[in-house]
């Protein structure tokens, strides 16, 4: 009975979040593109990501196939998990929001694009990467299913190590000393606590 209490919750949680994506998914489109990074790191990711965040939890949510891997979280720590989604999800509109149409999903530069430093970049480079970290470990706490936390983690892990350098390289190739000074007063995914170098 919980199981599908949880199943269920997951569901609308990824709903609400899809919604969120598809008119800045929309919007990005409108500026011209005047670089993209096609790296095969790149699809290689966008693949892992909807492997690790999309098709196992979905596996988990409508099929009893990875059923038998749970991982007997208790009730209070799934909802823990349900927390941490939810709470990933008005972060995940204010990032979007900021950004606008300088977001993509791979790695572009797009014509008139904007250095972003304020709101949820004023103190972080990456909060998407946060977020999607939260919501991972979202995901992770409500399945409490192996496989759901492996695929989900291994993911995150790998699209943090290999994406993030690449894109800050991009940006100092791009925005020159501003991004260079914007690295010395902020943290990739957690603000810096001091402000020497
Ligand atoms: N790494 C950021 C953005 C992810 S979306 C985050 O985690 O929030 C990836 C695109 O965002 C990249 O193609 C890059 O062009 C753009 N981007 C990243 N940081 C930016 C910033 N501070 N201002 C404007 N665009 C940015």
């Amino acid at each position: 009975m919980n199981e599908i209490v949880f199943k269920i919750t997951f569901v609308v949680l990824w709903l609400i979040y899809t919604l969120i994506r598809v008119p800045f998914d929309k919007g990005y489109k409108v500026s011209e593109r005047i670089k993209k990074l096609n790296l095969p790191s790149e699809k290689f990711l966008i693949l892992l990501l909807f492997f690790g965040l999309m098709l196992m939890p979905f596996i988990w949510a409508f099929t009893p196939f990875i059923d038998r891997f749970n991982l007997n979280f208790p009730i209070w720590l799934r909802l823990l998990g349900i927390a941490f989604s939810g709470i990933s999800l008005p972060y995940f509109w204010w990032i979007h929001k900021t950004l606008g149409e300088n977001w993509s999903p791979s790695l572009e530069i797009r014509k008139g694009h904007e250095l972003i430093k304020t709101g949820p970049y004023k103190s972080i480079r990456h909060p998407m990467y946060l977020q999607i970290l939260i919501w991972t470990i979202g995901q992770v706490l409500i399945s409490s299913n192996l496989f759901v936390s492996l695929f989900g983690m291994i993911a995150w892990t790998l699209l943090y190590l290999i994406r993030v350098p690449k894109e800050e390289k991009m940006m100092i190739e791009t925005f020159g000393e501003e991004y260079i000074d914007y690295i010395k007063q902020t943290g990739k995914i957690f603000p810096k606590l001091s402000n020497k170098e």
